[in-house]
């Protein structure tokens, strides 16, 4: 179509006449071309339409064998379930096989336990005959006995004759009965004549019985005895454990007055916890409190004053030395520590204390430097107890410082 477009455009831009005749012809042969490309067309149209109805058909076709396909599916499927059946089928064919075995075999014995009866029956059929054959033989016996009981009557007559012998015979033993009745009597008497005996027996029995009650009572008192004898034992072993509760005591006392007499004190160093020896230091201000010479350095309360015992105090029974507060409280007057002046006058050198100030406790208006108070030798009564004062202290000199029971306790120790 279009290069007879191509054609016509062509033939307008040439307006000469030969030019168009050659056109028509063309135009007559493109005409008749259409013509032939029309036949064509409608041919090719008739063959389009053949093949749409070819494949119509082939549709059709596969449409059928799609459903062919399927039903097959469909049959496959119901086969599968056949062939299930068809196994329980067998499945139940075989049990019932098993059955029908079972059955067979119970007729077997069916079977045999039918002709055992039928032998049973044979061999009762037999035991009637011969029990016919006995019934008849004891019809017999049945005569025969029949015959006996007659004879037996005549026996009868026989044996009460017979009797009548026995009641003779009967008299005869009743005689013999009172033989028996008295020698009966004579045993009575031999019983009460036994009962006699055994009525002393009692007697005896009683006295027995008596005898038994006074050995009970006697019993009891040696009983009492014993429980006396038990709580003289338990007051016995009471007193015992005085004794030795006595002894233990001896034995400590003992022990403390060896140690006195080794210059040991009875205290221990609160420092060192050692036995003091030599002189012992006694806080008097604290209830127990005792520090040893090597000691004495050691840090204590500053405002206690310690009580200076040279040799050992006997504190036996006295315990109340060991565990009291000796001294009074003292009031303390502030000083230079470096330069003390107690303000008070040796009793020996007749200086002014410095330092260390000792007082006696048993004395008024006894006081000795520290000097003084380191002489070996004795300057005033042994038997006081100095107290060592550091710092001083407000102290009216006419006071005794220590208590008189512990003044006197010292004493008694001193003067042993
Ligand atoms: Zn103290
Ligand atoms: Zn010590
Ligand atoms: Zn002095
Ligand atoms: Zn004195």
């Amino acid at each position: 179509m279009e290069q007879t477009t191509s054609n016509y455009s062509y033939s307008n831009s040439n307006n000469s006449k030969n030019e168009k005749n050659i056109n028509l012809n063309d135009i007559k042969q493109l005409k008749s071309k259409y013509y032939e490309t029309e036949l064509e067309k409608e041919g090719l149209n008739s063959l389009v339409e053949s093949l749409k109805t070819k494949v119509r058909t082939l549709q059709q076709q596969i449409f059928v064998q799609e459903s062919s396909i399927q039903l097959t599916q469909q049959l496959k499927s119901e086969k599968e379930i056949l062939l299930e059946q068809v196994e329980k089928y067998k499945q139940k064919i075989n049990d019932s096989d098993l059955q029908l075995n079972l059955i067979r075999k119970e007729l077997s014995s069916l079977r045999e336990d039918n002709n055992d009866y039928i032998r049973k029956y044979n061999e009762l059929q037999q035991q009637n005959v011969q029990l016919q054959q006995l019934n008849n033989l004891l019809e017999l016996d049945k005569q025969q006995l029949n015959k006996k009981f007659r004879e037996n009557d005549e026996e009868k007559i026989i044996l009460q004759t017979e009797l009548k012998q026995c009641n003779e015979q009967s008299n005869l033993i009743e005689n013999v009965k009172d033989e028996i009745k008295t020698s009966f009597e004579k045993l009575d008497s031999d019983y009460r004549r036994l009962q006699c005996k055994n009525s002393e027996f009692e007697l005896e029995i009683e006295n027995l019985h008596c005898e038994v009650k006074r050995l009970r009572e006697k019993c009891v008192l040696q009983y009492h005895e014993v429980d006396e004898s038990n709580k003289l034992n338990d007051k016995l072993k009471n007193d015992i454990k005085d004794l030795q509760r006595l002894i233990v005591e001896q034995d400590r006392i003992l022990r403390e007055k060896n140690q006195q007499e080794n210059g040991i004190h009875p205290a221990y160093c609160n420092v060192c916890n050692k036995y003091i020896v030599g002189v012992r230091y006694k806080c008097g201000h604290c209830d127990d409190y005792d520090i040893c010479s090597n000691c004495e350095t050691s840090n204590h309360n500053r405002n206690h004053m310690f009580i200076k015992i040279k040799r050992p105090i006997d504190t036996i029974g006295n315990n109340k030395f060991g565990k009291s507060t000796l001294l009074p409280e003292f009031q303390l007057i502030e000083q230079n520590e470096q330069d003390i002046d107690h303000k008070v006058v040796c009793n020996v050198c007749h200086k002014n204390v410095r330092g260390v100030r000792y007082k006696c406790g048993h004395c008024t208006k006894f006081e000795i430097c520290t000097n003084c108070e380191a002489y070996p030798f004795n300057l005033h009564d042994p038997t006081h107890v100095f107290i060592k004062i550091k710092r001083p202290v407000q102290i009216d000199s006419n006071e005794i410082l220590l208590p008189s029971e512990f003044r006197s306790i010292i004493n008694k120790s001193s003067n042993i």
